[in-house]
């Protein structure tokens, strides 16, 4: 094989063979094709697309540059969700505990954030002492005895998926359906789990703006999850408003609690259920009721387990910004827009999230708005609260906030959440 060949080959429009793709991913990812040249064919690919087949074999080459794991001692069905990634999108901190304590495991194999939206272990880590660095056999001992686990993935699961990764953020090919789908889904495929429910967001907030996109993106995940014998189903939901009524780490964990504990923000509830539902039908679990589970402590209960199996005091208090900033509702009326994106580069911008991989996060920074979209708000009541360890940050945060939000005279319509659902 001969790597030149095969980028002309896909710069001309031309789908490569299996074994071409095979030998492609497994030569890269053992340093035997150069950063240069596979950059060249991710951006054919990025302007050439991918046929279904080759997609297949390129992401089941991305999952064989590693190992699978093997959840069969588990002995209870797994079924794992991943999200696209939105402001204040917290939903896998509730969903998890709630679906293992309705009798599914879940395999919460997760990242860290970068950019405007968080990741979920930077928030887990709020929580003094939690470990998210997990051996193989530690995850799997944690779901056999509790039923969840949220955690890095290892560095052994799809290799590949790390390595083209990196390339492709420094190359401007991170926003291409095949090369998105089958870097999200080598890795869900890899962590063993049986089934996988998706949430594919669109709008201002999120990683695909355009629905059309954002359906194309949950269309092909869903083949793939389907062609490599793992059940899969995705809801499309939004992320022009932001998710509930905190972005930072520990904020958007106190906010979990609140949902654990029956009450919280009524779209984050929403989100959460829908998805439980389907996790829990994809993993044939029937009868339960995710609502009573949370209205009764059950799932509250099965996150004090998660928290402790993991070294954290579930019962510890979180750690409070020093510094707090109001913005005050500059007039009366209905809030109308809230942007998501606004929101998310200000809670960044105030210490949340990262700019580059190895910054660190304060467990503290982040926006909390006290209405969201369709509220009444009266003029001079404080809007938003923004929480830093340094007041210094509070200038720039201010500035991304800037037109974020309107308020009017008419009540707007109520935002929906749940667009579709593809299976
Ligand atoms: N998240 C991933 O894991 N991969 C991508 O390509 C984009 C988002």
């Amino acid at each position: 094989m001969n790597a030149v060949e095969l980028i002309r080959k896909k710069r001309d429009g031309g789908t490569l063979t299996d074994d071409e793709v095979r030998w492609f991913v497994d030569a890269y990812t053992r340093g035997v094709v150069a950063d240069e040249q596979a950059s060249a064919l991710l951006m054919a690919v990025f302007f050439r697309g991918m046929a279904p087949p080759e997609l297949a074999t390129w992401t089941a080459a991305m999952i064989a540059s590693g190992e699978r794991l093997d959840l069969a001692p588990v002995g209870r069905p797994t079924v794992d969700k991943h999200s696209t990634g939105g402001v204040g999108d917290k939903i896998s901190l509730p969903l998890v505990p709630l679906v293992a304590a309705c009798g599914a495991a879940v395999p919460q194999l997760s990242g860290r954030g970068l950019g405007h939206t968080g990741g979920t272990l930077d928030k887990l880590e709020a929580i003094a002492g939690v470990r998210v660095a997990l051996s193989n056999d530690e995850v799997v001992e944690q779901l056999r005895s509790i039923g969840c686990v949220i955690c890095a993935a290892g560095p052994d699961l799809a290799p590949a998926d790390r390595k083209l990764y990196a390339l492709r953020d420094v190359t401007a090919t991170v926003e291409s359906i095949p090369l998105i789908a089958s870097s999200i889904m080598s890795k869900k495929i890899a962590e063993g789990t049986e089934s996988l429910v998706l949430d594919v967001k669109s709008g201002a907030g999120a990683f695909m703006r355009d629905p059309a996109d954002a359906r194309r993106l949950a269309e092909t995940m869903v083949e793939i999850g389907n062609g490599n014998g793992v059940r899969t189903v995705a809801l499309l939901t939004t992320m022009d408003v932001p998710l509930g009524r905190t972005a930072g780490n520990g904020l958007e964990i106190a906010e979990t609690l609140d949902v654990l504990g029956g009450g919280g923000p009524a779209d984050v509830v929403e989100v959460t259920l829908a998805l439980a539902r389907e996790m829990l039908a994809l993993a044939g679990v029937d009868g339960a009721d995710p609502a009573a589970a949370l209205a009764d402590g059950s799932a509250r209960a099965r996150w004090d387990d998660l928290v402790r199996a993991q070294g954290g005091d579930p019962t510890a208090p979180l750690p409070e910004a020093p510094e707090r900033h109001d913005v005050l509702a500059p007039r009366s009326g209905w809030l109308t827009r809230l942007d998501a994106l606004g929101v998310g580069v200000a809670a960044w911008r105030l210490g949340a999230g990262r700019a580059r991989k190895e910054d660190p996060v304060s467990p503290t920074a982040g926006v909390v708005w006290h209405a969201t979209v369709g509220d009444r708000v009266e003029e001079g009541q404080p809007l938003l609260t923004l929480h830093a360890d340094d007041p210094s940050r509070f200038a720039a945060g201010l500035d991304a906030l800037d037109g974020a939000f309107e308020i009017g005279d008419v009540e707007p319509e109520p935002v929906v959440r749940v667009l579709d659902r593809i299976a």
